[in-house]
């Protein structure tokens, strides 16, 4: 399993901040902003370019309106929002994140 499954199931503890049937979010573990968040959808799906035109034309807008309230909740003034794609893309963990910057 991987490491964003092993947070999913429990089997790994993290700072979690919202939950859904869909995703979850959580504090990252080195924070790069005084405000960064994972924004992780529940499916194991390795990373973006994975994504199923049809089966998964919902899951990053769902993923993007729960950035939205997480940026309010947390305060944010600005953020960025950012999905890295494939080992060149700076993806380091092959489980789709999304993550959320704020200042
Ligand atoms: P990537 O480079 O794959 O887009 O980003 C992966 C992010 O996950 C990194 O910012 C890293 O700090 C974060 N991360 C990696 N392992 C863990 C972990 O076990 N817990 C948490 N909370 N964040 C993690
Ligand atoms: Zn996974």
């Amino acid at each position: 399993m991987c490491i964003f499954c092993k947070i999913i199931s429990g089997e790994i503890p993290a700072s979690k901040v919202h939950e859904d049937e869909i995703c979850i979010a959580f504090k990252d573990i080195h924070p790069k902003a005084p405000i960064h968040l994972l924004i992780v959808p529940k499916e194991h799906i390795a990373m973006i370019s994975d994504l199923q035109e049809g089966k998964h034309d919902h899951l990053v807008g769902h993923l993007v309106n729960v950035a939205n309230k997480l940026a309010k909740q947390e305060g944010a003034e600005g953020y960025r929002l950012q999905f890295n794609v494939g080992e060149k893309g700076g993806q380091e963990v092959m489980h789709i994140h999304m993550h959320l910057m704020g200042w």
